[in-house]
């Protein structure tokens, strides 16, 4: 089964927007707890159903003393997240930690809704991202202005969360999940600058978030994730460049599950940046030869990387669930990476770029 929504169940979603507003939810949807897969390494992956489908985007949960989910997927699906903890056993005093990668609705729209459910939880998120998860106003409106009826449909609103219980970190803050058990937060932009990335030594794991980019079962290839306002090229080289000195074991994507081996998905993640910047930049040139203005610019440069990067499906094809290019543009939408990339272009151009280091 690969949608668990119907497109009807989707569209009559849109008129709420919060997710105690929404109508009757699909009683499968609540009941049956979500696809939850068990790691040799321990690491528990929640499937967050995420638009109602499944294997797009992961929360992690991390069985210590202190147990600790790494991403939560969206608000609009955040009861499926809830029964999956619940069916693990974890009661609403259980859960100590909600770490978000980055405050991008499709990671940490649902933290609130998790904060909620399990009261003794710290929210652990970039220090720069922090006062939107505690005031999310602007942040809904921005996601609302780029979603535009995915937004409703996929996403819905974040819930405020009190400032007593969001814990804003730095690189190299360590987590104490007890028993020995630490995990290491490092700071790693150029997704967005409110990223970090998570670092378990105790299994030589790395939870990337967006960072290193998108990879779906059944993807021959990682596909970078450069969307506006803070795709930053060399930030993003550095934060791969980050985790390859853990010399990580294995490496979690959210979206969506282990990659192997990590140190060669790092290279290829940091190769296809590369490629998509330059493949983008000499769109770029080209479209301002011809005389365009910023609408044909950016027209050209995002159909220059759909023709050049369609996605590319293992030969196989032998996945269970079906990988197609709207899919992929759900996570790693085309023309949001050719804008990302057009921005970052345009701030290295014109200065206003911030340095890295
Ligand atoms: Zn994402």
């Amino acid at each position: 089964m690969s949608e668990r929504r119907s497109a009807d169940d989707m569209a009559s979603s849109a008129s709420g927007g919060r997710p105690g507003e929404e109508p009757a939810p699909d009683p499968e949807l609540d009941d049956a707890p979500p696809p939850i897969e068990r790691h040799d390494d321990g690491v528990i992956a929640i499937d967050t159903l995420t638009g109602g489908l499944e294997r797009v985007t992961a929360g992690y949960l991390i069985d210590a003393p202190r147990p600790t989910l790494i991403e939560c997927g969206p608000a609009l699906t955040i009861d499926a997240v809830l029964a999956g903890l619940s069916s693990l056993g974890l009661d609403p005093g259980d859960l100590a930690y909600l770490v978000v990668t980055h405050i991008h609705l499709d990671h940490a729209g649902g933290a609130g809704d998790v904060a909620a459910a399990f009261p003794d939880a710290t929210v652990v998120v970039c220090d720069v991202g922090a006062p939107h998860l505690h005031d999310p106003e602007r942040l809904n409106a921005s996601s609302r202005r780029v979603y535009g009826p995915l937004f409703d449909q996929v996403y819905g609103a974040c819930t405020p969360i009190d400032a007593g219980r969001l814990l804003g970190v730095s690189d190299g803050h360590v987590l104490d999940l007890g028993a020995g058990r630490r995990l290491e937060l490092l700071y790693t932009p150029g997704h967005a600058k409110h990223h970090i990335g998570v670092f378990d030594p105790s299994i030589g794991a790395i939870f990337s978030g967006d960072s290193v980019g998108v990879k779906l079962p059944g993807m021959r290839r990682i596909r970078p994730a450069t969307p506006p306002p803070d795709f930053h090229l060399e930030a993003s080289l550095a934060s791969i460049d980050a985790y390859r000195q853990r010399a990580p074991e294995r490496l979690y994507l959210a979206h969506y599950g282990p990659v192997d081996p990590p140190l060669d998905v790092l290279d290829e993640a940091a190769e296809q940046l590369r490629l998509w910047t330059e493949v983008a930049g000499t769109a770029r040139r080209a479209a301002r030869q011809r005389g365009a203005d910023a609408q044909h610019e950016l027209d050209h440069v995002a159909e220059t990387l759909q023709h050049r990067f369609a996605v590319e499906l293992e030969e196989t094809g032998a996945t269970d669930v079906s990988v197609d290019q709207g899919r992929i543009e759900l996570l790693s939408d085309t023309r949001a990476n050719a804008a990302g990339i057009l921005r970052y272009l345009d701030r290295l151009e014109d200065g206003s770029l911030t340095p890295v280091g």
